[in-house]
């Protein structure tokens, strides 16, 4: 019997291309920049694709007749249109729970970095500047013993929060679109209204998913309301955050500082402003990048794909498209 035709655009450990090849035909295709029309022609004929972060839309389904699951080698499905995937009957899903302290540990290395001034304070020493150790703009702001604010208290804001608690005494406040008693029983994070979590955090992190409803969810009046000792920490997507009202508040200092993982387009532009403040720490998009959880993330994409393919429920199908 012929396997089903699988095409994966992501890098992933030659362990999972094995996993893969036992019961698919797989070709391997990494899509550059301006690649959309071969990318379109290469999935004319399959019925699988893994990748991460490329746009499912309508106009790709119509050029892939045949695709039956697009797995996500991600968390974060922003990149589905779901209306158009349900029309068409295609499955999708992602990588839930397997990222979740990787991501929130990188999370905490904003919030470090930011309040301590780490990559400032690295560029002085390793340029031989060490006279200005004892001057008050070196100072930071500390961690332990403050409050942070998280928007988004789904898995890994979950996660966020236990390391907040437990290893910095830090009091945590939440807003989520729904409460989670659960994490207020278990973790003794505390519900507050979106503007209260705003106006009286030390540190506010993003952490929900980027859907209509989510987009833009930060914007001016959201800064406004912060502190203006505020350290601000996006690890979300780059549009939850109105970017422009971001730039504006750390240049005018309607708050202290930022940490990002995330932005609005991606890669950053060379010309984008962010580039050359100094109150802002900036990451590539690496919140779930160390090698094991990048394997694991890899192998579970790749059983939702087999599962799909095989005729099996696949466990992480994205909630829209259950
Ligand atoms: P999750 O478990 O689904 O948590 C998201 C939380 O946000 C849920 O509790 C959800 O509430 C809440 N939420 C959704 N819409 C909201 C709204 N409009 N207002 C307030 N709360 C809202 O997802 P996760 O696994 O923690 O991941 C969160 C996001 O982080 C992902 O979608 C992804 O975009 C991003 N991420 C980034 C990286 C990175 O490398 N930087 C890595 C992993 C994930 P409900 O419970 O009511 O749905």
């Amino acid at each position: 019997m012929n396997k089903p035709k699988v095409l994966i655009a992501k890098k992933i450990p030659s362990y999972v291309e094995e996993y893969i090849g036992k019961y698919c035909d797989y070709e391997n295709f990494y899509p550059e920049e301006n690649q959309g029309k071969f990318l379109l022609e290469k999935l004319c004929d399959k019925e699988g694709f893994l990748q991460s972060g490329i746009k499912i839309d309508d106009e790709l389904l119509k050029s892939a007749p045949n695709l039956k699951v697009v797995s996500n080698i991600s968390v974060g499905y922003n990149n589905f249109d779901t209306d158009a995937m349900k029309k068409r009957n295609v499955i999708g899903t992602h990588t839930p729970g397997v990222l979740n302290d990787t991501v929130a540990d990188l999370i905490f290395a904003l919030i470090l970095s930011a309040a301590r001034k780490v990559p400032l304070l690295d560029s002085y020493v390793k340029g031989g500047k060490w006279d200005v150790m004892d001057h008050p703009s070196v100072f930071g702001k500390d961690v332990h013993h403050t409050t942070l604010g998280i928007i988004g208290m789904g898995r890994i804001g979950q996660d966020v929060a236990k390391r907040a608690m437990y290893g910095f005494d830090m009091e945590v406040l939440y807003y989520n679109r729904t409460r989670k008693y659960d994490a207020e029983k278990n973790l003794g994070v505390k519900y507050a209204e979106f503007d209260h979590v705003l106006a009286n955090s030390d540190y506010i992190l993003v952490m929900v998913p980027l859907n209509d409803e989510t987009y833009h969810l930060i914007d001016e009046p959201q800064f406004n309301l912060m502190k203006k000792d505020a350290i601000f920490i996006n690890a979300s997507r780059g549009a939850t955050v109105n970017e422009k009202a971001l730039i504006k508040a750390l240049t005018e200092g309607s708050i202290l500082a930022a940490g990002l993982d995330v932005y609005e387009q991606e890669p950053l532009d060379k010309h984008n402003p962010l580039l050359k403040l100094s109150n802002v720490v900036l990451l590539p998009h690496i919140g779930s990048a160390t090698e094991k959880t990048r394997c694991d993330m890899a192998m579970l994409a790749a059983e939702n794909l087999v599962k799909a393919l095989v005729g099996e429920v696949p466990p992480n199908i994205v909630p829209e498209l259950k």
